[in-house]
């Protein structure tokens, strides 16, 4: 199996297993089938900087144009030092501190997306403090059920993002008397793994209306942020998500002929399928109840199996034979929880000790979410471009974990 023109093999003998690896190719094919789909509209895309952070994945889609969504002083940071222009920077994030909202004023990014009044009043503060205008939007609330999974539904009147649509009037009234702000849209973000387009139509209707009552009370309303949430498939050839084409088409339907800029905030869409956690079977175990292959990835370097029961299709890099045998595995991780599986009772071929597999749908959510439990130092990441690789974050030594640490003289 190969990345690009780069055989896995090669990848893991030079920075050894696990790491993630990421196509700058499909990366770079992602963003340009969304960009096609949303031809004819006046839009930015901001790539949700949060599903794959990597600065060398912030470089290549600079690189073709990509916006960025940011939901921390620290993304901001990143994207500026990606090159990706401040004017196409967007900051989401329902608890922005005010040391966020001053360097990303400074910086002059294009758009807050506002999720509350006190927010509102201490961007307001910030940006009077030196004598600019915060641009904003409102993160409206549309009271709609949509993703995957509970943990990623975030537009239902319960969840903690946005405000509510039916006090937005209310909101952009207040905001609208402020010195230090500039109402110019609304922002929503409904979920994410959307696999149908009717909760994004349904908020679409939502959000026509709230701007056509904006616009009537005499706010200029020219932006309509809708977010990310397109999903994508995570299992080969079964789950099939509208394809960007159906989505841009069911939205320029509805938005056009009302003067709008569309904002787009996708993460998952471009990212996911560009990248695979690499890893290699340490054990087989055998003999109990189930059949075990525990292998070199925890739940520390990709989180999701474990958070949201996500699947992940699993793929020896190389078939030990071809006779199509298969056999109901568990896939552990070394971490002490029993949570740490990737997959129960799944049918896999023959694999053994030392062979390298492929955690497939790996590249959004993946490395952004690891962490060092157990002590296990942080993955490397690497990008693959034709027929080159480069480590773009390193593995760090224990001893640049312990670095950090600092025993009391007291103790
Ligand atoms: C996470 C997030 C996104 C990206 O969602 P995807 O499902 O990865 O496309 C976009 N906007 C906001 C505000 C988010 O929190």
């Amino acid at each position: 199996m190969m990345a690009e023109n780069v055989p896995l093999t090669t990848i893991a003998d030079a920075v050894g297993t696990p790491a993630y690896v990421y196509s700058s190719a499909t990366l770079k094919r992602h963003y340009e089938v969304f960009e096609q789909g949303l031809s004819g509209m006046d839009s930015l895309i901001a790539y949700s900087v949060k599903a794959n952070s990597n600065i060398a994945v912030l470089a290549v889609l600079a690189k073709l144009g990509a916006g960025a969504d940011v939901v921390s002083g620290g993304e901001l940071v990143r994207a500026l030092k990606a090159g990706i222009p401040a004017n196409k920077i967007v900051f989401s994030g329902v608890g922005k501190t005010r040391d966020e909202m001053r360097a990303a004023l400074e910086a002059g990014i294009y758009q807050f997306n506002v999720e509350s009044l006190p927010e509102l009043h201490a961007l307001n503060e910030c940006a009077v403090a030196i004598k600019t205008k915060a641009r904003i939007a409102f993160r409206i609330n549309p009271d709609i059920s949509a993703g995957g999974h509970a943990k990623i539904s975030t537009g239902k009147a319960e969840n903690k993002f946005g405000i509510d649509i039916t006090t937005a009037i209310d909101a952009y009234a207040e905001a609208a008397q402020l010195p230090g702000i500039l109402v110019a849209g609304i922002d929503m973000h409904i979920g994410s793994q959307i696999v149908e387009l009717a909760p994004f139509a349904a908020a679409i209707d939502k959000g026509l209306e709230l701007i056509k009552n904006l616009r009537a009370e005499g706010h200029d309303i020219s932006n309509f942020d809708i977010g990310g949430g397109l999903g994508i498939p995570y299992v080969e050839d079964a789950d099939a998500p509208p394809l960007p084409i159906e989505y841009g088409r069911m939205i320029a339907e509805k938005v056009q002929g009302h003067n709008l800029k569309m904002i787009f905030e996708p993460g998952r869409m471009i990212a996911g399928n560009a990248g695979i956690l690499l890893s290699k079977v340490e054990y087989v175990k055998t003999g109990g109840a189930r059949k075990f292959l525990i292998i070199d990835a925890a739940m520390n370097d990709l989180i999701r199996p474990a958070l949201y029961n996500a699947h992940h299709d699993i793929e020896p890099v190389a078939q030990r034979n071809s006779d199509g045998i298969t056999t109901p595995c568990d896939v552990v991780g070394p971490v002490c929880e029993t949570g740490d599986t990737f997959t129960e009772q799944r049918d896999l071929p023959d694999m053994q000790a030392g062979d390298l597999l492929v955690i497939h749908s790996a590249g959004a959510y993946g490395a952004v979410q690891s962490s060092q439990y157990n002590t296990r130092p942080l993955i490397p990441e690497v990008l693959v471009s034709g027929d080159q690789f480069k480590v773009v974050r390193e593995r760090p030594k224990v001893e640049d974990i312990l670095k950090t640490e600092n025993i009391p003289d007291w103790v």
